[in-house]
Order: structure tokens, then sequence, then C-alpha cells
């Protein structure tokens, strides 16, 4: 017999949470939602007037994305989290909650590139100044704080080239002259480095990478300290950005099994890393926890483990055809930006993202190291530098 339409709609399901059987899945429900319904008119009322405690709306997230939130909340051992739909949304999110028209804004040269652009565009048109200053700078970073200074944006080990930044003397010049400072904690994860001990006010991360851990999510967090988290609402509140549900629910179920990967990715890229130093064509590996990476004394003091990701540089005389052999010789290497997930991928290219880096004009092969044999990895990069 043929249904109306009003049968339909109120069939199953009716939106009363009450109504559904007793059920504890050991994973938090995936809820889709823009609609989040009101028990009555005072509830409806209460939400009108911002004095409802409850979701009031899609674009406050879901229990699934709490779930998420809180648990890189305790990971970070932060005040409150907030996921964004990219890693980039994430950091430019937190530029735009804390830096006004007449700011300036200083960042680390070795920063993650589409910052550069967001910062020339967006916040230049916008009023605000950005400055770049050497990832070694340390306390040096003195120099490069004006009056106008309100945020430093720090990345370490930053992007492709992996320079360990001093943060906690950089933390503590920024304190004593009220500059807030973030930092983008993407590679160490909140395993390895606990920015907020190191007098960090905000870690931002590129969920994309380990957390998710399997190459098929988009997703970004900041964490903020309790001082910072009613400015920081406040935007989040303006924009109403909102992180996809079901990406929140892929990062929570990744972030269970984070430390057994991770153990695996450290092992294998440190293995790969200190093998690669002794071969032909290569100059210089990029991996903090070798001995004679630059700064490996503050890797070994502030950070407790190393990730699967790391560059080297070739040695002179190379050109573009060579790097290009070596590329397209591997097996096992997808040719595919992004990192942090299972299967092993290569970048290449002329280092040319600043002048005040060591490795400018460099050519250099970035290697994300995922999780297949090492014997496998080092057999197949081997058979490519011998196209070199
Ligand atoms: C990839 C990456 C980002 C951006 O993350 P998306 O989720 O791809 O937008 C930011 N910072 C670092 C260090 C990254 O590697």
């Amino acid at each position: 017999m043929k249904k109306t339409a009003t049968e339909i709609i109120n069939s199953g399901y009716n939106g009363d949470s009450h109504s559904l059987a007793r059920y504890h899945s050991i994973n938090p429900p995936l809820y889709q939602a823009s609609t989040v319904l009101f028990e009555n008119y005072a509830e409806l009322r209460a939400a009108g007037q911002g004095q409802y405690e409850g979701f009031t709306y899609g674009t406050d997230g879901s229990p699934t994305s709490q779930a998420f939130e809180q648990a890189m909340t305790e990971l970070e051992g932060g005040f409150l989290t907030k996921a964004f739909p990219s890693g980039l949304l994430a950091i430019t999110s937190v530029l735009q909650a804390f830096l006004n028209s007449g700011d300036h804004l200083l960042v680390c040269n070795s920063v993650y590139g589409p910052v550069r652009r967001f910062a020339a565009t967006l916040l230049h048109r916008f009023g605000v100044t950005t400055s770049y200053f050497p990832a070694n700078a340390g306390a040096d970073i003195e120099a490069y704080i004006t009056p106008q200074t309100r945020l430093i944006l720090l990345e370490s080990p930053g992007s492709n080239t992996f320079e360990i930044q001093d943060v906690p003397a950089i933390t503590a010049v920024a304190r004593r002259r009220g500059i807030i400072t973030a930092i983008d904690n993407t590679w160490a994860t909140p395993l390895f480095f606990q920015p907020f001990q190191h007098g960090v006010d905000i870690s931002i991360h590129s969920v994309t990478k380990y957390i998710s851990g399997h190459s098929d999510v988009l997703l970004g967090t900041a964490t903020v300290t309790e001082p910072c988290a009613g400015q920081f609402r406040k935007l989040c509140r303006a924009l109403e950005i909102v992180a996809p549900q079901d990406a929140c629910y892929l990062a929570l179920r990744g972030l269970k099994t984070l430390p057994v990967r991770l153990q695996q990715h450290e092992r294998a890229a440190r293995d790969i890393a200190s093998w690669l130093q002794g071969q032909r064509g290569v100059e210089t590996v990029l991996h903090p926890a070798l001995p004679d990476h630059p700064e490996h004394a503050l890797w070994q003091r502030d950070f407790t483990g190393s990730s699967g990701i790391f560059s080297f540089v070739l040695e002179a005389g190379y050109d573009e055809q060579a790097v290009a052999r070596f590329v397209d010789r591997l097996q096992l290497f997808g040719i595919g930006y992004s990192w942090g997930g299972f299967k092993s991928l290569v970048t290449a290219g002329r280092f040319g993202q600043s002048e005040l880096s060591r490795y400018h004009g460099r050519w250099m092969i970035r290697l994300n190291i995922g999780l297949e044999e090492i014997a496998d990895l080092k057999e197949d990069i081997t058979q490519a530098l011998a196209a070199l």
C-alpha cells in the first residue's frame, strides 16, 4: 500500500534519541546533522540568547567531533581544541583569531609553504605585515620583534629542511614581551613534542598526516591555553567553520593506533636516514635524530622521538635530469604530496622557499617512509640512486 509523505517523514527514528535501543559501540557514533532538535520552546529561546549548553546547530560540530577534540586537548595538555577542515585552515584561523589590522606577524622561514601565500594575500589586504626569521634564531628572535609584533608562528622541525627551533628560548622572549606564540606540531605529533610544556600558547596539527594516518582524510586542529580560549572561540563562532564529521571519526580512530604506527615509522626512517648518509650522490641527510644534524642537541633536549619524514640534499653537480631519473626509477615510493600514511612517498625539487635557509638553491629529495619492509625500501632506493 502506498504510504503518504507524512508517514515516510515520521517513520522509524524520529529525532528522539531516547527511543533508540541502549547500544554502546566502542567508537562514538558518526553524527551527520545540520539541524539539531530542541525539546521545547524554552530550549530554543535559550539557544537564541546564547544560554543553551548543548549543540544548537550543525556548525557547532557534534558529539563525534567533540570526542576527537577532547582527545586532542588531553594529549596536548591544552585547554580547548577546535577541529578544522584542513591543517592549513587551522593555521589561518589561528592567525585570523589573534591578529588585528596594524599588527606584525613573525614567522619562521621554514614554515609550511602555503602559509606564506596566506600572509602575502589575505593578511596583507587586512593590514597585517609579516616578516620571517631564521629557524635557528633562538633567543636572538628579539632582533626580529617590532613594537607591533603580536604573534610568532613556529614550526619545528620546519617543512622540507627539518631545522629544529629553540622553542623555550623563543617563547621566553615572547612571554616577556606579551607576544602570543603558536607552533605547527604536525611532524612530532602530540607523542613526541609537548608545546605547552615549552611555553607555547597554541598548538596546531595537520591531522591529515600521522594522526589520521591513511592518506584519505583532510583535517586540522588548533589547541589553545585557557587565556587564549575566549578570543579563539569568538573567531570560530564568527566563521562557523565546521570540520567534516566523518573526518573527525576517522581521525579519532587513527589516534588509537598512532603510537604503534609511529614506532615503526620512526624505526624505519632512522635506519634509512643513517644508511643513506653513506650512499653515493648523497651530500647531507636532513633528519633531526642524526647526530650530525645541526640542531641535533635541541631535538634531543626537547623531543621524545622522531617521525618518518626527512630530506636529503644531493651532492653539488647533479642537475634536474638526475633528480628526475632518481624519482622515476623508484618503484615502492609514490610520487605525491603529503605524508604520514602507510605508503612511502617521494617529492623533489630545487629548494627555493627561503634565502635565509642554508639549503637555498640546492636539489633536495624528501622521503616519507611508510610501513613497508625496511630492506625493500633500501633496495629500491639503492637501484634508484644508481640512476643518478
Ligand atoms: C600538510 C601540512 C600542513 C597543511 O595540512 P593540510 O591538512 O594538508 O591542509 C600544515 N603544516 C604542515 C607541517 C604540513 O606538513
